[in-house]
């Protein structure tokens, strides 16, 4: 055998070990994040995973979420990032319960981190858990975290070609949030073309414009939340028909 084919064969070992590897970690994620799945339900706690690339606007999002549904659903928040406490206090700051976990190397939150989170968070029965995932749109496609929808928020400062450079993050979505659209006239985004490409992968999901900043540009948002968080039911009467209003 010649050098360059022993060289040729321990490439190839190497590449085969990497992809059991990477099998092997998914598939112990998965098993976790069914388990919180499991836990989550359980109790009527309704978790998004909300996924973006940095500076799309996920935290101002969270905290004008919280603001708009402070008299309605009690929201918790667990916040990844490589570094930094930041993002968990902005999130104290507006008065709900928040858990930042820092992914150091990182690039992604994974099924263990949330199943230590959440038991720290301990959110209540019927409430709202928002996970917001370290900002990137490769690694955090990846990892289930047992979550009850995906969250994929982008803004008209990025670029309309998101969804073709990013398939997995965009293939996976239950909702795709198009963020500082009051922007739109400054940047050259091009909204048709970005809804183009993403029913092209993705034929059916919702797409909904929001202004995280301003309270009226995140009604839309708040509307799917609402339509889509389970109601709690006891004998199949929903529990929130059963609160008497005073
Ligand atoms: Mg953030």
């Amino acid at each position: 055998m010649d050098q360059g084919s022993a060289h040729d064969h321990s490439r190839r070992d190497i590449a085969d070990r990497t992809v059991v590897l990477e099998q092997q970690i998914l598939a112990k994620n998965a098993s976790l994040a069914s388990r919180n799945r499991g836990w989550l339900e359980g109790r009527g706690v309704f978790a998004i995973n909300l996924m973006s690339s940095p500076g799309a606007g996920k935290t101002t999002l969270l905290e004008r979420t919280i603001d708009e549904l402070n008299d309605e659903i009690d929201v918790f928040v667990i916040e990844g990032d490589q570094e930094t406490p930041l993002d968990a206090e902005r999130i104290r700051a507006s008065g709900r319960p928040v858990v930042q976990v820092n992914t150091g190397a990182g690039c992604h939150l994974d099924a263990t981190m949330i199943n230590d989170a959440v038991h720290r968070l301990d959110p209540t029965r019927g409430s709202l858990l928002v996970i917001e995932n370290v900002g990137n749109l490769v690694c955090p496609a990846l990892f289930d975290l047992g979550e009850a929808r995906r969250v994929v928020l982008t803004s008209v400062t990025e670029g309309a070609d998101k969804p073709l450079k990013y398939p997995h993050m965009f293939r996976g979505a239950d909702l795709v949030l198009v963020n500082k659209i009051d922007l739109l006239p400054y940047v050259d985004f091009d909204l048709d073309r970005f809804g183009a490409m993403l029913r092209e992968l993705n034929p059916r999901v919702p797409v909904r414009s929001v202004i995280a900043t301003s309270g009226n540009g995140v009604q839309p948002w708040l509307e799917w939340v609402r339509e889509q968080r389970p109601q709690l039911t006891v004998s199949g009467v929903s529990l929130d028909s059963m609160i008497a209003p005073f």
